[in-house]
């Protein structure tokens, strides 16, 4: 069975309800809208409901009726992996790692990137485009062009050299821009009702967002259906952390899991929007930013879905952390020495998010934490090591290697 249980599509401000569509916001109200299903086959059948591989194992929850549109590269089902030495480094009882730096262009984007291409195939568009700091660039345009879409990719100019490396290689059309996110995403929203493109950008789209809520699903699914007590994602707009949410929310209205996880919003101190407004109990003030390591979070204005964000994380008795960019910078190294996990900086956030609220008590050590780790290292730009090198003879190498393993 691999039917899709999408019936409608519903605001989540003033419940209004819209048949199922290519629709970006409330007729009534623009609030933001998410994709409703029929659960009812879910709570009788269980995981039984659920086959195949990867990311398209959970199209009954996803919203792509034709498996022909079902675009894949190989996504999802990444590792959950138990990190007991970064776990006894930090004081934690349990650590489990989420990395999906192991997803196809190395991102967690690769999630939404398939359903948000498989939902332009659905809907008859040509083109695609999105405005991005690299990774949802590289993703999006891959995506594209196995589904024999064009894409236009509107590029942050300050975005890593493998990234735009990345891009460049897999799109059809390749635009940088200046400044950052904030100072292009506006327009780029305001020309998206013209229809020239599919909408594969992070503030609106719920058929986009959709693909991320396979996160929560597989996380339950590697637990045995008992998710761990905490979930820490990154927030840059909030996509990843309320498509997280609303997986976990769904499997519990269906009876899959005994609980939804606590969890927790990570972003990088000199993109805090969320975090600010979280501490101080008020709205979200957006911010003017620069840059910050953690290119993928680097968003001073995360508009509605910030808002939903907050909203959620007040709901769910949900914490806010952020960290600064030597703090992330550390924690990259930390988790490549420990655990053997090479991660991008904007990946690592959570990480670093977490070792901050940990040494603020702010966490209970005693319970399961789960760190979504969102990027690869292998598309981070930094200063290249050395490149001294030795020429050796039998002797000389013989000495080093005595000398380097202490005997
Ligand atoms: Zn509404």
């Amino acid at each position: 069975m691999t039917d899709s249980l999408a019936s409608h599509l519903a605001c989540i401000e003033c419940g209004a309800t819209l048949p199922l569509g290519y629709r970006l916001e409330c007729e009534k109200c623009r609030g933001l809208l998410e994709l409703v299903y029929d659960l009812a086959p879910l709570g009788r059948q269980g995981p039984a409901l659920f086959t195949g591989a990867g990311l398209w194992r959970y199209a009954p929850v996803l919203p792509i009726a034709d498996p022909a549109h079902r675009v894949t590269l190989g996504e999802g089902m990444t590792p959950l992996l138990d990190c007991p030495r970064l776990a006894a480094r930090l004081g934690v009882r349990r650590l489990l790692l989420k990395f999906e730096g192991a997803n196809p262009t190395g991102t967690v984007k690769d999630r939404s990137s398939a359903t948000a291409v498989a939902a332009a195939l659905q809907f008859g568009f040509a083109a695609t485009s999105v405005v991005s700091s690299g990774n949802a660039g590289s993703s999006i345009a891959a995506y594209s062009a196995r589904a024999g879409l064009r894409s236009l990719i509107f590029a942050y100019e300050r975005a890593s050299a493998p990234k735009l490396l990345h891009m460049a290689a897999t799109t059809t059309d390749l635009v940088l821009y200046r400044g950052v996110y904030d100072d292009l995403i506006g327009l780029w929203d305001r020309l998206v009702g013209e229809r020239l493109f599919f909408d594969c950008g992070a503030s609106r789209n719920a058929y986009k967002h959709e693909g991320k809520k396979t996160l929560a699903y597989e996380i339950a699914e590697q637990t045995g259906w008992r998710p761990p007590d905490v979930v820490v994602a990154p927030v840059a707009v909030g996509e990843t952390f309320t498509a997280t949410v609303r997986g976990f929310r769904e499997m519990h209205a269906a009876g899959l899991i005994p609980r939804v996880p606590r969890m927790v919003a990570a972003q990088a101190a000199r993109a805090n929007a969320v975090v600010r407004a979280f501490r101080d109990g008020t709205v979200i003030t957006p911010l003017k930013i620069g840059y910050t390591v953690a290119e993928g979070l680097a968003a001073g204005d995360p508009g509605r879905k910030g808002a939903w964000t907050l909203a959620l994380l007040r709901a769910g008795r949900g914490l806010a952390g952020d960290a600064e960019d030597d703090e992330i910078l550390a924690a990259q190294t930390t988790l490549a020495r420990t655990e053997g996990v090479w991660a991008g900086p904007t990946g690592v956030a959570t990480l670093a998010v977490l070792t901050r609220l940990l040494a603020a008590k702010a966490l209970d050590p005693a319970q399961t934490i789960c760190v979504i780790v969102s990027e690869t290292g292998l598309k981070t730009e930094a200063v290249t090591p050395s490149r001294a090198a030795t020429a050796f003879d039998f002797d000389s190498l013989r000495r080093l290697v005595l000398e380097r393993l202490g005997r």
